[in-house]
Formats: C-alpha cells, sequence, structure tokens
C-alpha cells in the first residue's frame, strides 16, 4: 500500500510529499449510504509559512 501523499499549501502553493505512517490522523469520518468509505484527516504544516493544510485520505473499508 502506498501511503505516500502530496500535500499543497493553499496559502503558497507549495506542494511536499508527506508519508502517512509518519503523521498522526487527527480523526476519522465515515462517507457513504452504508458508511464504507472511511476518510482519515491528517493535518500537516507547510514548511514554507506554517499554514495548516488538512487532507482527507479515503479508505474502503
Ligand atoms: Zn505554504
Amino acid at each position: 500500500m502506498n501511503n505516500t501523499i502530496t500535500v499543497r499549501c493553499p496559502t503558497c502553493g507549495h506542494e511536499w510529499w508527506q508519508d502517512l505512517s509518519q503523521a498522526q490522523t487527527q480523526r476519522v469520518i465515515y462517507r457513504g449510504d452504508q458508511k464504507q468509505t472511511r476518510v482519515e484527516v491528517y493535518v500537516f504544516t507547510c514548511p514554507q509559512d506554517g499554514t495548516k493544510v488538512a487532507v482527507e485520505v479515503e479508505r474502503e473499508a
């Protein structure tokens, strides 16, 4: 499973890679008619300007 994602800062446009296995999940929500989609929310900090960037990662439950 590929756990690396691209994060884009909405303030300065900086893009960087984050390894999700090194990150802590902020919260988990469930979507879909049967709540079949597990969505993990991560919050990362832009290394350029410190903007907090929330990223949602969908997982099949
Ligand atoms: Zn930024």
